[in-house]
C-alpha cells in the first residue's frame, strides 16, 4: 500500500490548489487523483473568459484558468494521477483508486475531496412530455460543442437563465444554431448582469422570465417544445403556453454537489444540498478528510473555489504534522452584480461588479467604480467590442479552445466567426497563449490550452 501525506479527490481548481497549499504548507508527498484524462475540472470547457480576475487581475479563459492551476501545482512538487477514479475511500482514509495501471490502494495521513458537482437532469425537473432524443443538460451541451466537436441542434431552446445556460445560448449562436428562446422559472434571472448582456441581448435571443418549458414534444427526436407563464407557486398556467418547434432542448437548471467518495467514508453530507458539511477549517465530519469547492458547496465564481482549496489544503497538511489550522473566511470583495438589467441602464461588463454607468450632460462618466467603465461607456456609445472566444479545428479534428487578444467589433462577431470556421490548423502540439492567427479583423487570435499532437 502506497502512503501520502495528502491525498486530493479531484484534479480542478479546487484541489489543484488544495495539493499545491498541502505542499507549501509541509507536506512531503502529495498525490492528485483525477478520473479525467486531464486535470483542470469542469473549466477545460468552459472555453468562454471572465474566470480569474480576483485571483490573477486577469479575465481568462476557463482552460487559461486551468492551466495555470496546474503549472502551480506542478511546481509545487504536487503528483498528478490523471485517468484514475477514485472508487472507494474508508474513514481510515485508504483510498482505492483504478487507472490505466489498474487498482491502487493508498493509505493517506489526510484527504481533500474536491470531486465537484453534477447538473441537475430533465427527471430532477419533472417535465412532462414524451422521451424524445435531443433534450441535454448544459455541461454535456459545452462538452459535446467545444471538446467533442458535435453540434446538437440547429433550432434551440435553453431552460434556465443562470450563467451556464446563458453562456451556452451565446456558444451556440457562433456555432449556427438559432437560439429560439431562454426559458426562466424565476421572475429575475440568476445570472450575471454582464452575462445576460453580452450572451442574450447582444444576440437578440428572447429571455422568458417567470415562464417554463410545460411540455416536450416528438417521437423519436425533439420536435417542439411548449413554453407556459407559471402562477405564484412556479407552477404552469393552463392555457398560456404557446409551441416552439425545435430539434434541441438544453436544460441548464442547477447543480448538485457530487459526492459519491464522501457517502463511501461516512462523510455527513447537507440532505438539502448534497453538499459536504464542514466545520470553519474545511473539514469534515471525518477526522482528517477535508472538502472544498463545487463538492462542498457550488460557487459562481472560480476565484473562491481556488481560495477555499488553499486552506483545505493547508489544513490537510496542518493535520499530518500537529499544526495549526486556518479558518476559511469567504472575502467577499465586491457582490456581483446579478438579474435582468434596468431597461435602458448602460451596465459596464468587464467584470461581475457591474457598474451602473450614466452620461452625464457635461460629457462626463459617472457610476463607474474604476477607470476601465469610461473607456467602456465610451466604446458602447460608437462601436461596442467583445472578446470573441470559441475553438480552431485542426486537421486531424481536435477542436483548440482560443480567444481574441483585442477586443473586435461586437457587430462583426459572426464574420469573425465564419472567417476562423474557415481556418484548420496544421496537426502538432498546441500550446496555450500561442498565437494562431495573426490578424483577424485586427486582433491576434491565441490558444487558451496546451493541446498535444494526436498521438497513433
Ligand atoms: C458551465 C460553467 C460555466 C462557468 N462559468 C464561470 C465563469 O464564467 N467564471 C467563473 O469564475 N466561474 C465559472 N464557473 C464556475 C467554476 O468553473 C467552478 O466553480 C469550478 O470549476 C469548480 O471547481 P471544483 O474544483 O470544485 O470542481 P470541478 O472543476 O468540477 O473539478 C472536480 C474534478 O473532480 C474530478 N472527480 C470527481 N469525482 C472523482 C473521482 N471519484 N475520482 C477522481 N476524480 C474525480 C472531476 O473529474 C473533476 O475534474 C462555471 C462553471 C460551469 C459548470
Ligand atoms: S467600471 Fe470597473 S469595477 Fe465597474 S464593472 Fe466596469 S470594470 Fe468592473
Amino acid at each position: 500500500m502506497e502512503k501520502y501525506d495528502v491525498i486530493v479527490v479531484g484534479g480542478g481548481p479546487g484541489g489543484l490548489a488544495a495539493a499545491c497549499a498541502a505542499r507549501k504548507a509541509g507536506a512531503q508527498r502529495v498525490l492528485v487523483l483525477e478520473r479525467d484524462s486531464r486535470a483542470g475540472g469542469i473549466l477545460n470547457q468552459c472555453i468562454h473568459d471572465g474566470f480569474g480576475l480576483i485571483r490573477y487581475k486577469q479575465t481568462l479563459a476557463g482552460p487559461e484558468y486551468a492551466t495555470r492551476a496546474i503549472q502551480e501545482a506542478l511546481d509545487c512538487g504536487v503528483e498528478i494521477k490523471c485517468g484514475t477514479m477514485v472508487v472507494d475511500m474508508s474513514a481510515q482514509r485508504q483510498v482505492t483508486a483504478v487507472g490505466p495501471d489498474g487498482l491502487h490502494i493508498y493509505e493517506a495521513g489526510a484527504v481533500v475531496l474536491a470531486t465537484g458537482c453534477r447538473e441537475r437532469t430533465r427527471g430532477a425537473v419533472m417535465i412532462p412530455g414524451t422521451r424524445p432524443a435531443g433534450v441535454f443538460t448544459a455541461g454535456v451541451v459545452q462538452n459535446f460543442v467545444n471538446i467533442r466537436n458535435i453540434m446538437i441542434g440547429k433550432k434551440v431552446v435553453i431552460l434556465g437563465s443562470g450563467d451556464i445556460g446563458l453562456i451556452m445560448a451565446r456558444r451556440l449562436t457562433l456555432e449556427g444554431a438559432k437560439v429560439l428562446a431562454v426559458v426562466e422559472l424565476m421572475q429575475n434571472s440568476g445570472g450575471l448582469q454582464r452575462n445576460i448582456q453580452q450572451c442574450l441581448y447582444d444576440f437578440n435571443i428572447p429571455l422568458y422570465t417567470g415562464h417554463t418549458v410545460s411540455n416536450i414534444v416528438g417521437k423519436r427526436n425533439l420536435s417542439a417544445v411548449e413554453i407556459s407563464r407559471v402562477d405564484e407557486n412556479n407552477k404552469p398556467i393552463p392555457g398560456s403556453g404557446w409551441t416552439v418547434e425545435c430539434d434541441a432542448l438544453v436544460l441548464s437548471v442547477g447543480l448538485i454537489p457530487e459526492n459519491e467518495v464522501a457517502k463511501a467514508a461516512g462523510v455527513k453530507l447537507d440532505p438539502r444540498s448534497n453538499g459536504t458539511v464542514t466545520d470553519d477549517y474545511m473539514q469534515t465530519s471525518v477526522p482528517g478528510v477535508f472538502s472544498c469547492g463545487n463538492s462542498h458547496a457550488v460557487m459562481d465564481l472560480v476565484d473562491f473555489v481556488s481560495a477555499q482549496g488553499e486552506i483545505a489544503g493547508k489544513n490537510a497538511a496542518a493535520f499530518c504534522s500537529g499544526g495549526q489550522m486556518e479558518q476559511w473566511v469567504l472575502s467577499r470583495l465586491s457582490e456581483p452584480a446579478k438579474g435582468l438589467p434596468e431597461p435602458d441602464a448602460l451596465n459596464c461588463i468587464l467584470c461581475p461588479n457591474g457598474c451602473r454607468l450614466r452620461y452625464e450632460a457635461d460629457g462626463s462618466i459617472s457610476g463607474n467604480k474604476c477607470k476601465r467603465g469610461i473607456e467602456y461607456a465610451r466604446q458602447e456609445r460608437t462601436d461596442p467590442v467583445r472578446t470573441l472566444t470559441l475553438t480552431v479545428r485542426t486537421q486531424d479534428g481536435r477542436l483548440i479552445p482560443a480567444r481574441t487578444v483585442e477586443p473586435i467589433s461586437q457587430a462583426k462577431l459572426m464574420e469573425a466567426v465564419a472567417a476562423l470556421q474557415r481556418i484548420t490548423l496544421p496537426d502538432r502540439d498546441y500550446v496555450c497563449g500561442e498565437v494562431l492567427v495573426e490578424d483577424l479583423m485586427g486582433a491576434k487570435v491565441v490558444a487558451t490550452a496546451n493541446i498535444p499532437a494526436q498521438h497513433p
